[in-house]
């Protein structure tokens, strides 16, 4: 199998309005053009310096997903150019997403990462937690970044309902966030969940964005 032949695999079974994030992270460029050569345009990335290398080199018309842990001093670095960034996991962080955007009078796309995975390393707001935090602030102050929705990752196991259930329980977080918090802005409508392993499940609650590389990098 070649990256073309993954990639028209997978998009077989996506529908037509789940977005394809290509997750690059790791990949050479000459590995991210042939994907690029099959069509592809949406790549995400999780650390700030190969981004910012990858952004240079390959072409200008790809849209970069920023999907990894954002520390604070390296967000201006990835705001010129950035198109969405997946893993706003603290309000700080937002803030300072913000700060930087509104010095280049850009707006950034976010979504709130939201932890719900067993595993203590993985970041985000906690489930019970978001609701308190968008009552304090619903970010509606924030002229130059743009919530859009939630993105999560399920925890490392072969326990497909545990996966399940828990792409599901951020899907409810999203619908109540947006009936409670984001009734009246129309552009709260991405859930980024799924990955290569697990999309389908994760289609099935609702998922918006599926992020996927081992399936289109890797031949397995
Ligand atoms: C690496 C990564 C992915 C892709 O995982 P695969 O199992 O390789 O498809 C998706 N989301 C995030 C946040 C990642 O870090």
């Amino acid at each position: 199998m070649n990256i073309a032949e993954n990639i028209n695999e997978i998009r077989k079974h996506l529908p037509s309005k789940v977005e394809l994030i290509c997750v690059s992270k790791f990949q050479s460029d000459a590995a991210i053009m042939q994907a690029y050569n099959a069509g592809e345009r949406h790549f995400g990335e999780s650390r700030v310096q190969e981004l910012c290398g990858k952004y240079e080199r390959l072409p200008k018309d790809i849209c970069w997903h920023f999907i990894g842990h954002l520390q604070t001093n390296k967000v201006k670095y990835i705001v010129p150019f950035v198109t969405l960034i997946h893993s706003v996991d603290s309000v700080n962080l937002l803030h300072e997403i913000e700060n930087q955007a509104a010095k280049i009078g850009r707006k950034i796309n976010c979504l709130l990462q939201i932890h719900i995975a067993t595993e203590e390393n993985k970041f985000g707001f906690a489930v019970d937690e978001l609701p308190a935090v968008l009552q304090q602030n619903n970010f509606s102050n924030l002229h130059n970044v743009n919530v859009c929705g939630l993105m999560g990752m399920a925890s490392l196991t072969d326990n497909q309902k545990q996966i399940h259930d828990e792409y599901n329980c951020i899907a409810e977080l999203f619908t109540t966030c947006k009936q409670v918090f984001f009734e009246n802005k129309n552009d709260f409508t991405q859930l980024s969940l799924g990955m290569s392993h697990d999309y389908q499940l994760a289609i099935e609650s609702g998922s918006t964005m599926v992020r996927i590389g081992s399936s289109i990098f890797n031949n397995d």
